[in-house]
């Protein structure tokens, strides 16, 4: 028996022993193939030299000194840098220990400006349904995902939340993306209108949706007229990249692909790459300054923030993303995943979408492809991919998302950037017996 609590109670996963690239080798020498990045992390894969000897070197130097009484070359080099290459003013960093963290620390630094602004009546967050946010209570609560948020509904926030921009879902039939567009906008600013904009702190949002549906891009326009709206009601406006920056996207940041400028910037995962623990929020200089001018201080704080050895290995994951052009390799690898997905599962009657930003794809599954009805929850088909693939020495994210208050399923694929084209073709074919399995036993 396990004395450590796993995420499945009644099983006890594979033991990981060691990963280079692409692969990771379990205990009984099983190797899978690292499809989604764990779940959209490792962008590097595993063992990447130079982000091991950065970590040894830091470890060597100093592996930890509380951020109460120092900083740290590494911490500072990297804020530096995510400083330098973010768009417009969006010059400050926070650097915490993952997603959830970041999150929270979103938040907080959003209520925090408005209470220093002397507008203390500003105490509600906007979100969207479809979303996911993190697992800590105000991620959670501003998080759209019911599954996830039924259980702890008691503890959480009221936070309003609006339909997700999801297109292959909302929009009608005959209706044009740009009318659909329109309608959302139109939607979110009913709900500003609705909650008061004096009462309002922030609309959260994640630029390009990941794990809750699938790796759903927002139609074009669509945060250009978001960001219009928050200028226009006095809201921040909060971009979740956790999952989709980082390079994920194609572009370090996915809302560069937008046009607009995020007042805050949550990040993790791809930050670190799962070399070390690391999240961050990246603030603009207007935030940051009433804090300045005000009180002084930013109301928050924890133990590890600033980590030495996190920031490290993530300033070494972003110094090998420059030097091996893998920004250009997103996109290119991206639209190879994409072609090879499409030739597999384009004519397949139970794939309805194949859709993502780089790489990070999303493979929608359906009962039926004309009237888009997802499969029975009954019957756990993310949770059975997810079985057969590993049985096949592959490693996927499906996951059950809610649509309309029903629950459907999809595959999120998120391979380390560094992965070959014969790599990308693996994991198609191990993908559709997979799929194939699955679905001969779900008729
Ligand atoms: N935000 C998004 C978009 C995520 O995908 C995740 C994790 O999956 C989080 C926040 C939370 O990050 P973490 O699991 O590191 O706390």
């Amino acid at each position: 028996m396990s004395h450590l609590i796993h995420r499945n109670l009644r099983r006890t996963p594979p033991v990981a022993v060691r990963a280079q690239g692409l692969t990771i080798t379990d205990s009984a020498g099983r190797t899978y193939l690292d499809a989604s990045g764990g779940a959209a992390v490792s962008s590097l894969g595993h063992g990447h030299p130079q982000v091991l000897a950065a970590m040894h070197a830091q470890i060597d130097g100093s592996a930890y000194a509380h951020t109460a009484f120092f900083t740290c070359e590494a911490a500072e080099e990297l804020a530096a840098r995510l400083a330098a290459d973010a768009p417009g003013d969006l010059d400050h960093v926070y650097l915490v220990s993952g997603g959830s963290e970041a999150m929270e620390t979103a938040l907080k630094l959003a209520r925090q400006y408005c209470l220093e602004a002397g507008q203390p009546q500003r105490g509600v967050f906007l979100a969207r349904r479809q979303s996911y946010h993190g697992n800590t209570l105000g991620a959670l609560a501003v998080g759209g995902n019911e599954w996830r948020r039924r259980p702890f509904a008691p503890l959480l926030l009221d936070v309003p939340h609006v339909s997700p921009c999801y297109e292959y879902r909302g929009r009608a039939e005959g209706q044009s993306t740009d009318d659909y567009t329109a309608a959302l906008l139109h939607e979110l600013e009913q709900a500003i209108l609705a909650a008061g904009p004096e009462n309002l702190i922030a609309f959260v949002a994640e630029t390009v949706v990941g794990a809750t549906a699938g790796a759903v891009p927002p139609t074009p326009g669509y945060f250009r007229g978001v960001r219009k709206l928050c200028d226009q009601y006095g809201l921040l406006l909060i971009l979740d990249e956790v999952m989709c920056g980082m390079g994920r996207s194609g572009t370090l940041y996915a809302f560069e692909q937008e046009g607009v400028l995020p007042d805050l910037v949550v990040l993790g995962k791809g930050l670190g790459a799962g070399y070390q623990p690391i999240g961050a929020v990246l603030a603009r200089e207007h935030i940051v300054r009433r804090l300045r001018d005000g009180s002084g201080a930013f109301q928050h704080g924890h133990t590890y923030m600033g980590h030495p050895v996190a920031a490290a290995a993530a300033l070494a994951v972003q110094k090998v993303i420059q030097k091996e052009g893998l920004l250009g390799a997103v996109t290119v690898r991206g639209a190879s995943l994409r072609r090879m997905l499409r030739a597999a599962f384009g004519q397949h009657p139970h794939v309805g979408d194949i859709r993502g930003r780089g790489l990070l794809i999303g493979l929608e599954l359906v009962r039926d492809r004309a009237s888009k009805a997802p499969f029975d929850p009954a019957l756990k088909l993310h949770a059975r991919i997810k079985d057969e693939a590993m049985a096949r020495g592959l490693m996927v994210y499906p996951m059950g998302g809610t649509i309309d208050g029903r629950q459907g399923d999809h595959i999120l694929l998120a391979p380390p950037f560094i992965a070959t084209e014969a790599e990308l073709a693996e994991i198609t074919g191990r993908l559709a017996d997979a799929l194939r399995a699955v679905v001969a036993i779900s008729q």
